[in-house]
C-alpha cells in the first residue's frame, strides 16, 4: 500500500523509511553477534512477517528461517496462556534460535514461546522485536534486540493488525478509536 494516510490511522507512529533504517541497524548488528554460528531465525506467525522479511535481507549471515504460531487465549484464561498451533519444522537442540516477533506487550506470548522451545534444549535463544510497548508487563522479559519503545497505544501495520486487517500498511501507526470501537473484539484479542 502507499500513498494517501490510511483512514482508520489516527496518527503515524513510524513512518516506512525510519522502520526501514532501523532494521538494517538490527541486522548488522545481528550479523555482528552470531557471526561463525549456527543462526536460526524463527518468525512468530503473523505479525512477525513483513519484519522477518526484511530484517533477513538485512543480515549478512547463512542462516535459516523457520516459523512458529501460537494462539492467544487473552480474556478467556485468566493466565492468558497460549497454544502452539505451528511448530518449528526442523530440531532447534544446539542451534542459535532467534525468535523474530511484531511487539512486545503483557510479555505473555513470548514468555510462552521461550519457555516452550526452552525444553528443546537449544545453542542460545534471544529474541527481536520490532516493537517494545512501555507498559508495566503481566510476565517480566527483556528482548535482546528492540527495534522500537512505543507507548501504550493501540498500533497497527508493518505486520500488526486489527481483526486481520491492516498487516499490509508500511508504517506503524495508532487506530482511531472509534474505527476500533466499531469493530468487536476489542483489540487485546487480535491475532498473533
Ligand atoms: P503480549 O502477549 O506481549 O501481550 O502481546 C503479544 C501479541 O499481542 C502480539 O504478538 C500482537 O499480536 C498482540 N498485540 C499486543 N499489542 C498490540 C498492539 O498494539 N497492536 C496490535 N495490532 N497487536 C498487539
Amino acid at each position: 500500500m502507499s500513498g494517501a494516510i490510511h483512514p482508520v490511522i489516527e496518527r503515524i507512529l513510524i513512518p516506512e523509511e525510519e522502520i526501514r533504517a532501523r532494521i538494517k541497524e538490527i541486522g548488522a548488528e545481528i550479523g555482528r553477534d552470531y557471526r561463525g554460528r549456527d543462526l536460526i531465525m524463527v518468525g512468530i506467525l503473523k505479525g512477525s512477517i513483513p519484519f522477518l522479511a526484511e530484517l533477513i535481507k538485512a543480515v549478512p549471515l547463512d542462516c535459516a528461517i523457520d516459523f512458529v504460531s501460537i494462539s492467544s487465549y487473552e480474556g478467556t484464561r485468566s493466565t492468558g496462556v497460549a497454544r502452539l498451533l505451528l511448530d518449528l519444522r526442523e530440531n532447534p537442540e544446539g542451534k542459535d534460535v532467534l525468535l523474530v516477533e511484531d511487539i512486545i506487550d503483557t510479555g505473555l506470548t513470548i514468555n510462552y514461546i521461550v519457555s516452550n522451545l526452552k525444553t528443546r534444549k537449544p545453542k542460545s535463544l534471544e529474541v527481536c522485536t520490532l516493537l517494545d510497548k512501555q507498559v508495566p508487563r503481566r510476565m517480566p522479559f527483556k528482548a535482546r534486540y528492540v527495534g522500537f519503545p512505543i507507548p501504550n497505544e493501540f498500533v497497527i501495520g508493518f505486520g500488526l493488525d486489527y481483526n486481520e486487517k491492516y498487516r499490509n500498511l508500511p508504517y506503524v501507526g495508532v487506530m482511531r478509536q472509534p474505527a476500533l470501537r466499531e469493530g468487536a473484539p476489542q483489540p487485546k484479542t487480535a491475532t498473533v
